[in-house]
């Protein structure tokens, strides 16, 4: 099946070297009422992107997954503008993030008032991967659904059931994100509900260092994210790394789908610069390349293991188990 791109469909051998979880833009919900931060600029904005996307052309790269939900400031024209101006694939999401740091006062409300509103949530998502998103008219070609801290919340639950709905109606994988816990739970509720393990990233793993949470989700069919080299919490990236080796001991590796969750413009001003500055010394899309690449090959991993997690991972998650 074809995958959804901002400058339309591709077939997956086409997706080449691929970073699985980076962001053009970010807003928290709420950055809206930040009046005294900069107002945002969309060419600004567009041009930022465009530069970044220009580095990772330049350094071999031919595609991104932002996977950022329909409430975090995602924003489908600014997207599209990126990927014309580059002729870059950039696959983009639609979903909703988890309850609580998402647009869950909107959704929640929705849900005590709409008897419909578990249909009416798989609808917008199947309709924008269907026909685009509203003005833009370009479409998704990724479910993006979350959770948080424990327990896995009842509007939690409700989005991913109306995730797993579309991702059956439409063949669209979905990715997830997680706060270090709940991954394997994730994956049992998605395909509980008829999700292809194999089409499903439990994202963020690389967040926790516990190996056999990791192998659960490895052998029950679905791809672990090791998507956040260069944000040196809760773990760094020796510990990543670690991680990395012992499920090269185990033969995960082709489970492993690799990124840095950077954000090239946030909208609003919640950090202050001097926190940006020190998270900016290692948090850029060609971290892993540059930097955590070489250590793996010192700790004796392959470079054919590298570029297979880069090119064969994503081109098996969104060409279904067979691609
Ligand atoms: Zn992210």
């Amino acid at each position: 099946m074809p995958i959804n791109t901002a400058n339309g469909p591709i077939e997956a051998h086409a997706l080449g070297r691929t970073l699985m979880h980076e962001h053009l833009v970010i807003g928290m919900p709420g950055w809206e009422s930040d009046s005294q931060a900069p107002a945002p600029d969309f060419r600004d904005m567009v041009a930022a992107c465009v530069d970044r996307v220009e580095e990772l052309k330049a350094a071999g790269f031919s595609t991104i997954l932002d996977p950022c939900p329909n409430d975090l400031g995602r924003n489908a024209d600014l997207i599209g503008e990126v990927a014309t101006r580059t002729g870059f694939n950039v696959v983009f999401a639609t979903g909703l993030y988890n309850e609580h740091h998402g647009g869950s006062p909107y959704w929640n409300m929705v849900f005590a008032t709409d008897p419909d509103a578990d249909k009416r949530l798989c609808d917008l998502f199947v309709d924008e991967i269907q026909n685009g998103v509203r003005g833009a008219g370009i479409k998704p070609g990724v479910i993006k659904i979350g959770t948080s801290n424990p327990p896995f919340s009842d509007y939690e639950k409700r989005v991913f059931k109306a995730a797993a709905m579309a991702s059956i109606a439409t063949g669209v994988p979905i990715t997830t994100h997680t706060d270090i816990v709940l991954g394997d739970e994730q994956l049992a509720f998605l395909t509980a509900l008829g999700v292809p393990a194999s089409q499903i990233i439990i994202g963020h793993c690389c967040c926790s260092g516990d190996h056999d949470y990791h192998m659960r989700i490895v052998d029950g069919g679905a791809f672990i994210g090791f998507d956040r080299f260069g944000i040196l919490y809760p773990r760094s990236d020796e510990q990543r790394i670690e991680s990395l080796m012992r499920l090269r001991q185990d033969d995960a590796l082709g489970s492993v789908i690799i990124s840095h969750d950077t954000v090239c413009s946030w909208l609003g001003d919640m950090f202050p610069p001097a926190i940006m500055a020190k998270f900016n010394l290692t948090h850029h899309p060609l971290h892993f390349t540059r930097t955590i690449a070489p250590k793996l090959k010192t700790a004796g991993m392959s470079e054919a293991e590298i570029e297979s997690m880069l090119i064969d991972n994503p081109r098996r998650y969104f060409g279904g188990a067979g691609g």
